[in-house]
């Protein structure tokens, strides 16, 4: 059976982690091992954090919007802002490259979230916003036996 559920939340901070524990949370029931629930908290941890301070600077007006959906031991993970959008994808998905240094960023949030996810798409465009869909198929032996 296939399950989601969709959120709407203003781009502020402390919806960050009210975002990851609400994914956490709705993920659980597919019996993840805890570093697969962890790899998924802190994937969309990155994409909400790059929704608020870079697709919509910090511009609290700006909506999030996410998606989660499970489907055997598949969860796709949908993260949209309706902000900025990105230029050029090649250099933004470059290990180390970050628009904001000013701002102590690191510039290793995609590479963290491609690391700990299966799949990474990222929908984007100059002023048409971001969409990154990020699927994780879980593999812990927990989620194999349900
Ligand atoms: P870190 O995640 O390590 O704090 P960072 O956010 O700069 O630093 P990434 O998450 O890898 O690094 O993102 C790389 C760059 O892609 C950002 O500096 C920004 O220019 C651009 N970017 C990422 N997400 C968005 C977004 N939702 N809207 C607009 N630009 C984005
Ligand atoms: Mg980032």
């Amino acid at each position: 059976m296939k399950n989601f559920f969709r959120l709407q939340i203003p781009a502020v901070s402390e919806n960050e982690s009210f975002a990851r524990v609400a994914v956490a949370a709705f993920v659980a029931q597919l019996d993840p091992t805890l570093d697969e629930l962890t790899e998924i908290k802190t994937a969309i941890s990155e994409a909400v954090t790059n929704s608020i301070i870079h697709g919509y600077e910090e511009n609290s007006e700006g909506i999030i919007e996410i998606e989660v959906s499970i489907e055997e031991f598949i969860v796709t993970v949908k993260v949209k802002d309706m902000g900025i959008g990105i230029t050029d994808i090649e250099e933004a998905r470059t290990p180390l490259y970050t628009s904001k240094p000013e701002l102590e960023r690191s510039g290793m949030g995609f590479t963290i979230i491609e690391n700990f996810m299966d799949e990474v798409t990222i929908n984007t465009g100059a002023m048409q916003g971001t969409e990154i869909i990020m699927i994780k198929h879980l593999t812990g032996a927990k989620a194999l036996v349900n």
